[in-house]
């Protein structure tokens, strides 16, 4: 009689018997089997080290290649960045013994919100399948005082990189907001500044890569937790952060060079409307950041603001942009979406007028999208058409105050 070769059971004790060439096997030893092959890759998966020597490295012009897939403009900063990148991870496979030690190339950000800072650090992250992970600088504080530790960053890198140290110290940090923990005035305060200094000085311990003991649930709240200790000599930390009034420190900077000696500048126009793009440490330094943190973060970039043409582009350029998203999800349901050209001038100018930017082409598009999501997946409507009049009309009456913005 017929048997499973795994378990012995035969036909008649088992639901399903599947012949092989030389053999059977049950459906429930198929099942097991099945699961027994998933551990296995899931366990693969995890020891499946970033290993540069051994993986394909990326060149800085196919960083940015696929940097410009998913983000529009910003070509200085994504420059900058493919660099960058591409020196850090040329760094973590260079041998021990080489005597030229290439240094850790930490980056700072600097931009307007909602201009493609964190788009940036995440699109990065997911070309070099490393553990990624955002924190925001504002809740950090000095360790005793409310708020989260310093250490609490690292504790989030742990668990996105599912507890595996190895590939968490080689992960990537975006630490967004970083100007919000500048020191008032450029002169070092006398008292204690729970919020600026002291933060960034327990910041500058991570930045320059040390051993860390990281409680790996974070907070306070698991006080009985053992300590992970986390090297973060190779882990790469990407600092953000708009850094409002910073025009004003370049200007002068650029005047007082411009009207002092250096004839040079003094040829050279300045574009006014962009100071940003002038953007050097001394600067971050006039706006509160403490030198051995300036010197931390060695790269040094900034983003442009999005004009009407960039908006208009984000809306349906990049590879997810927000309106192939909808098509997607429309095309999910058989129906083909189609939006009017004259719909993505109205979406950008209401993204403008409400002053929202990029971040409120996602809300505007997601208020005139709202009856039509609900309604036609039951009707039998094969296409869909977003007029002009059909998106002013869902518009006109929600304000702007009503708009969500991611
Ligand atoms: P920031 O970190 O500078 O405040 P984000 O990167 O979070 O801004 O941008 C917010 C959203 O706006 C992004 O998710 C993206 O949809 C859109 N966006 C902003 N800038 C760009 C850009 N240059 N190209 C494409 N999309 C952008």
């Amino acid at each position: 009689m017929d048997k499973c070769s795994f378990c012995g059971r035969n036909r008649k004790e088992v639901d399903i018997l599947i012949s092989g060439i030389s053999g059977f096997i049950c459906n429930e030893c198929a099942e097991q089997a099945h699961e027994i092959v998933n551990e296995e890759r899931k366990e693969a998966d995890k020891a499946g080290d970033f290993n540069p020597e051994k993986s394909k490295l990326l060149k800085p012009r196919e960083i940015k290649d696929f940097l410009d897939q998913y983000i529009i403009g910003q070509d200085d900063a994504k420059k900058i960045l493919s660099v960058a990148v591409y020196n850090h991870y040329k760094r973590l496979g260079q041998k021990v013994s080489d005597d030229i030690e290439i240094e850790k190339s930490n980056i700072i950000l600097v931009g307007e919100t909602g201009t493609g800072k964190t788009l940036l650090a995440r699109t990065i992250a997911k070309l070099l399948h490393v553990p990624f992970t955002i924190v925001d600088a504002t809740v950090l504080t000095e360790a005793g005082y409310v708020g989260e530790d310093i250490e609490s960053i690292l504790s989030r890198l742990l668990q996105v990189a599912d507890y595996n140290k190895p590939l968490a110290e080689k992960g990537i940090v975006f630490i967004d907001e970083i100007d919000k923990i500048a020191r008032k005035g450029d002169n070092p305060s006398i008292t204690r500044d729970v919020s600026g200094e002291g933060v960034q000085q327990g910041l500058l311990k991570l930045l320059e890569g040390s051993i860390v003991n990281v409680p790996p649930k974070g907070g306070r709240k698991h006080p009985e937790q053992p300590m992970v200790a986390v090297d973060t000599k190779n882990i790469l930390f990407i600092c953000g952060g708009a850094f409002d009034g910073i025009d004003k420190k370049i200007a002068k900077r650029l005047n007082t060079q411009i009207v002092g000696f250096d004839r040079q500048i003094k040829t050279q126009t300045v574009e006014k409307d962009n100071l940003l793009q002038y953007i050097a440490p001394q600067d971050l330094k006039s706006f509160g950041l403490i030198p051995e943190i300036i010197g931390r973060l060695p790269v040094l970039t900034y983003l442009n603001p999005l004009d009407k043409h960039a908006l208009r582009q984000i809306l349906t350029d990049p590879k997810n942009s927000i309106t192939k998203q909808y098509i997607k999800l429309f095309e999910m349901d058989g129906i083909e979406l189609t939006f009017d050209e004259d719909v993505y001038e109205y979406i950008v100018d209401k993204a403008i007028e409400f002053k929202l930017g990029a971040r409120g082409l996602r809300s505007i598009c997601e208020t005139v999208m709202i009856d039509a999501m609900f309604n036609l997946p039951s009707q039998r409507k094969k296409k869909f058409s977003v007029t002009l009049d059909f998106a002013k009309e869902k518009l006109e009456h929600t304000d702007a105050l009503k708009l969500r913005v991611a």
